[in-house]
């Protein structure tokens, strides 16, 4: 039988089992922390840190996504504190990729007050779209970096390894080995990446066309 424990969050009591998420936990109980980095068919990774809580006795904020719920931990999901980082990361991911059609975000936004004219300094990435297969187009003008196309590539799905990170820093971007076309690699045209990307940075053909106007389209 699995081990349960209790825990606060918010000041409820509630039951966990060993091995949960905080994620996990505050959700099973109708507790809403927000995520843009998560999926459930990924592998949590923390990096976007749109989850972060604050735990009692630890100094830094911890992502919910990846950190275990353990007995006794008292966690709080709505502090000023934690509003105030989710509030910043919205507005340093606004000021540098294009949002447009990540309508969960933008709602994101709107509930935490973001603005990102704070970094007025923060320059966009405009990175023309790549029109490389017949299946999808990829517009890293709106790429938020949050990895999912890539473990969805790897090790959580299809284990066809045909993109990852390149680049550093401001230059980071999600790219094919040595930037070849996409029908150079190993890449199957499954469609996962496209249909766990949040942010449209990966668009079937189709759609992309049609809002180009220019449906209907030979395949090249
Ligand atoms: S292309 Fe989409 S899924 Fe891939 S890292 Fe960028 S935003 Fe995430």
């Amino acid at each position: 039988m699995s081990e349960t424990f209790t825990l606060s969050i918010n000041g409820i009591q509630v039951t966990a089992r060993k091995g949960q998420t905080l994620l996990e936990v505050a959700r099973k109980h109708g507790i809403d922390i927000p995520t843009i980095c998560y999926h459930p068919a990924t592998q949590s990774n923390g990096l976007c840190r749109m989850c972060v809580v604050e735990v009692e006795g630890m100094r830094l904020l911890q992502p919910a996504c990846v950190v275990p719920a353990q007995a006794e931990m008292k966690v709080r999901t709505d502090s000023p504190r934690v509003h105030r980082a989710r509030k910043t990361i919205l507005e340093m991911l606004a000021s540098t990729a294009d949002l447009s059609e990540a309508p969960e975000i933008q709602r994101m936004m709107q509930a935490y007050q973001a603005d990102p004219s704070r970094f007025p300094e923060a320059e966009p990435r405009h990175i023309p779209p790549i029109d490389d297969n017949p299946m999808y187009v990829r517009e890293y003008s709106k790429c938020i970096l949050c990895w999912r196309c890539v473990q969805i590539c790897a090790e959580d799905a299809q284990y066809t390894y045909a993109i990852n990170f390149s680049g550093r820093g401001y230059h980071t971007r999600i790219d094919t080995f040595y930037g070849l076309p996409m029908t150079a690699t190993t890449c199957v045209f499954c469609g996962q990446c496209v249909g766990v990307c949040p942010t449209d940075a990966l668009e079937p053909k189709s759609e992309y066309l049609l809002e180009q106007g220019k449906y209907p389209f030979p395949f090249r």
